[in-house]
């Protein structure tokens, strides 16, 4: 399948405003480009449609890899991992400890804060930083 092409790229990384769509990160703080991350993994027949498609930050896309599914230790089920194109952000996750941690309120958001590693430590203690400067969290999280 051909590359994405840069007026796509542009519109996803504009779209999400220039954060990650999963941990909220922002690309002016962590001094590195967000990538293009695939929802539907294009293993599992995911395309390069805008539907399919969202901006995310190394971290979060390398920790997803080709999983959309993680298992829910509560639920004792698999679910699916949270899709930024259908859900929302604020329904499946809130800030903790003044918003240096991703709390999942859900299913959703508890298997993507254990399959996205979105509390790992070396982002912990970024935004702890951020936070004292007032960058972080954002004030708005569609
Ligand atoms: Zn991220």
């Amino acid at each position: 399948m051909a590359a994405i092409s840069p007026s796509i790229r542009n519109f996803v990384f504009e779209r999400a405003n220039h954060c990650c769509e999963y941990c909220k990160t922002s690309r002016r703080v962590i001094g590195m480009p967000l990538v293009i991350d695939h929802v539907i993994p294009m293993s599992n027949g995911g395309t390069h449609d805008p539907a399919n498609l969202c901006a995310s930050c190394y971290r979060c896309n390398e920790h997803k890899g080709s999983k959309t599914q993680v298992f829910d230790n509560e639920t004792n089920v698999m679910v699916t991992l949270f899709n930024p194109r259908v859900d929302r952000w604020l329904e499946h996750f809130i800030w903790g400890d003044g918003g240096t941690h991703i709390i999942g309120l859900t299913a959703i958001g508890r298997v993507s804060v254990i399959g996205l590693r979105l509390n790992n430590p070396y982002v912990v203690e970024s935004r702890s930083l951020w936070v004292a400067r007032g960058w972080h969290p954002p004030l708005e999280s569609p």
